[in-house]
């Protein structure tokens, strides 16, 4: 069939154009998207930044309505909503049956370098360019076929944008502080960084009972939302020096930083704010393929804890439903994460809002 989508062809060349769109095969579903989240990491792999490489279509998050299943489906059917799950974890290999299905063995290999859970893919230009499925997702387009491990149903009270967001930002950062750094309620929290997965931090942290909660940014419009979100205290990090102004809030600094940047300075902030024998926590992702220089002295002499958090150390098909349940029962504020919303032709603007800290969490929408 034929869909529009977001391609990049080659790094930094991104186009709205219509490609075609092959069935899904026996274990795969074909999902119509109604909302798609635009994610930094998009943004990075628009620039050839991550593993993924073009060509392929963008976009990882999202949810909408099944419209056609492979003849070996049975999680799903025809008419159920969905949102997508960029972990397609095999759910047979080692890594997974130890039960780290976000480090499933068979996601290096596929998901991460844009390829369906076979290693193939179902796109293509209109002029014969294979394009690749970016985190076997691609859900910048107005369809997707994705692996049936991709899809996780959802109720019809929940809206397409939410579920777009549960199935990355709040997973990664929400996760990060449940699951990876299994904060408990009432120890002190920081988040650096208040994109849509630092924002899904403070949200987690709220929800962990964590006290005080203190985010971390350097545009103020950011720290708004983050007061917004349950932030109890906000940094901004232009105008003091954040490690020390952390101290000052908690005295020793927090028992948890979050990093949602990830860069180098903000992963050797969190280590040198953390308070001795606490744990940093790092899920952002901007210096993935570098190698970045750790303060050792903090980290040894210290007792403090480094961890590294991917995809919130979460088992996709456990996980996503209970923060679906979470949003349902009032406990988990993803609408108030959606600020703007695009269509597919706007996202160059969707980009742009989001470099410049505009927006909380921008979704791509498309019309019914
Ligand atoms: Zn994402
Ligand atoms: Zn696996």
């Amino acid at each position: 069939m034929k869909i529009r989508a977001a391609v990049v062809r080659e790094i930094n060349q991104l186009t709205i154009e219509d490609v075609t769109l092959d069935p899904p095969k026996d274990h795969e579903v074909l999902v119509r998207i109604h909302a798609a989240g635009v994610c930094h990491s998009d943004l990075h792999t628009y620039r050839g930044e991550l593993r993924a490489q073009p060509p392929l279509v963008l976009g990882h998050e999202g949810a909408g309505v099944v419209e056609a299943v492979g003849s070996a489906v049975t999680r799903v059917k025809a008419g159920d909503r969905v949102l997508v799950n960029w972990v397609p974890s095999c759910n047979h290999c080692p890594t997974c049956l130890r039960g780290q299905p976000n480090l499933c063995e068979r996601l290096s290999s596929t998901t991460l370098v844009a390829l369906l859970p076979d290693g193939t893919t179902r796109l293509k230009t209109l002029d014969g360019v294979t394009l690749k499925h970016y985190l076997s997702a691609a859900t910048m387009a107005e369809y997707a076929v994705i692996d049936e491990a991709s899809a996780i149903p959802i109720a019809e009270d929940v809206p397409f944008e939410v579920g777009a967001l549960i199935g990355c930002a709040i997973v990664t950062g929400a996760g990060a502080v449940i699951n990876t750094a299994g904060a408990q309620p009432g120890s002190s929290a920081a988040v650096i960084g208040c994109g849509g997965v630092g924002l899904s931090a403070i949200m987690g942290c709220k929800l962990a009972g964590c006290n005080p909660i203190i985010a971390v940014d350097v545009f103020e419009s950011k720290l708004e939302f983050a007061r917004k979100l349950g932030a109890t205290h906000t940094i901004n990090a232009r105008e003091v020096d954040a490690v020390e102004a952390l101290r000052a809030l908690t005295r020793l600094g927090p028992d948890y930083v979050f990093d949602s940047v990830g860069a180098a300075g903000t992963i050797s902030q969190a280590l040198k704010a953390v308070r001795p024998g606490g744990t940093a926590t790092v899920m952002g992702m901007h210096a993935l393929k570098s190698d970045v220089p750790i303060p050792a002295g903090p980290l040894i002499a210290q007792n403090k804890r480094l961890l590294g958090s991917f995809f919130g150390s979460a088992k996709p098909h456990v996980d996503l439903p209970r923060l679906v349940e979470l949003y349902r029962a009032g406990r988990l504020p993803v609408d108030d994460l959606v600020t703007k919303r695009y269509g597919l032709d706007d996202l160059p603007q969707a980009f742009a809002d989001m470099e410049a800290g505009a927006v909380a969490r921008g979704v791509i929408v498309f019309p019914d």
